[in-house]
């Protein structure tokens, strides 16, 4: 196990707090991680923020090849250091943010696994950025705040579920592997954290329905969320029919008029954009997969 404590004082290195740099110095945790991902021969895995590498350095014992992306150029040196010994690791100093994960990930005949204790300040996005991006994962796994985790994995009814957990729910299952205590990061992070898995999914949805749609529809349902449906999504100009055509679709589903967006699973979620934008990128003429669920 690499000693976290000795190499940041040989190299002396403050750990930057706006980066989220909380690194794990607990061996049994970086064991339960991998053995979450189930990670072997036949996997290529992406690993945002290595650190200093301690979890890079278990994921590379059992993988076929690992690319891990750290924005910090400081960690270079340490992490040539700490991962020196393997062949099938290769470090990009890049923000994951701007990084092209196709060509991360290209020329890999085996499956595809993203596994990662995300940097706190940008979960979210690099969660979505990975579901988004169409690159072929079979499982992500992600270490992130316990909050999140809560959203991510939250069903219908229940008062966690969110945007986010519905459009989670489009890409994959998710499942709370295990919590991890805030004693075993250096430095200890405010919060405590906790490892989701998630599995790729394929969902059936109507060949019309375009992606940008379904989640303009999501986020207008939650961003008001006490609000029944008719009111939030009622008078978006992208409403084909406008109220009346939404009371109609909400009645052949069997939904009541006061229904809100968190009593919604995302099957419905798809069959309500579908019915209601039944017209929309013929009035658009593109498809545009951009969206944001924060
Ligand atoms: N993997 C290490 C571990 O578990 O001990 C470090 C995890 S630490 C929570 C997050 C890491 O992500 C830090 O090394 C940080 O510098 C890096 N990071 C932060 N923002 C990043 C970004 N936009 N792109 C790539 N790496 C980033």
């Amino acid at each position: 196990m690499i000693n976290t404590n000795e190499i940041l004082s040989k190299y002396g290195l403050k750990l930057t707090k706006s980066l989220g740099q909380n690194f794990l110095t607990d061996a049994n945790i970086i064991r339960k991680i991998v053995d979450t991902a189930e990670v072997d021969k036949n996997d290529l895995v992406l690993e945002v923020g290595p650190g200093i590498g301690a979890l890079t350095a278990r994921l590379a014992d059992r993988a076929g090849r690992v690319v891990a992306v750290e924005i910090d150029r400081r960690l270079l040196g340490p992490l040539s250091e700490t991962l020196g010994g393997f062949e099938n690791v290769q470090v990009i100093h890049a923000d994951i943010m701007r990084t092209d994960l196709w060509e991360l990930t290209a020329n890999w005949k085996g499956s595809l696994k993203v596994v990662s204790n995300l940097p706190y300040y940008i979960t979210t996005p690099v969660i979505m950025n990975m579901l988004e991006s169409g690159i072929p994962w079979d499982l992500l796994v992600f270490m992130v705040q316990k909050e999140v985790v809560s959203r991510m994995v939250a069903t219908p009814g229940t008062k966690d579920y969110s945007a986010l957990s519905v459009a989670v729910r489009y890409y994959a299952e998710p499942k709370l592997a295990f919590q991890v205590s805030r004693n075993c990061f250096i430095p200890k992070p405010d919060v405590d954290s906790a490892v989701v898995k998630l599995k790729k999914r394929s969902l059936s949805q109507p060949a019309h329905l375009n992606r940008k749609l379904l989640f303009m529809v999501i986020k207008a349902a939650f961003s008001q969320r006490r609000k029944t449906l008719l009111n939030s999504l009622g008078k978006q100009p992208w409403l084909d029919g406008g109220k009346e055509r939404l009371r109609e679709i909400l009645r052949q589903m069997g939904l009541s008029e006061d229904t809100r967006a968190e009593v919604l699973s995302v099957e419905q979620f798809i069959h309500l954009s579908g019915e209601l934008c039944k017209n929309y990128h013929h009035k658009t003429g593109k498809q545009d997969d951009n969206n944001s669920i924060g």
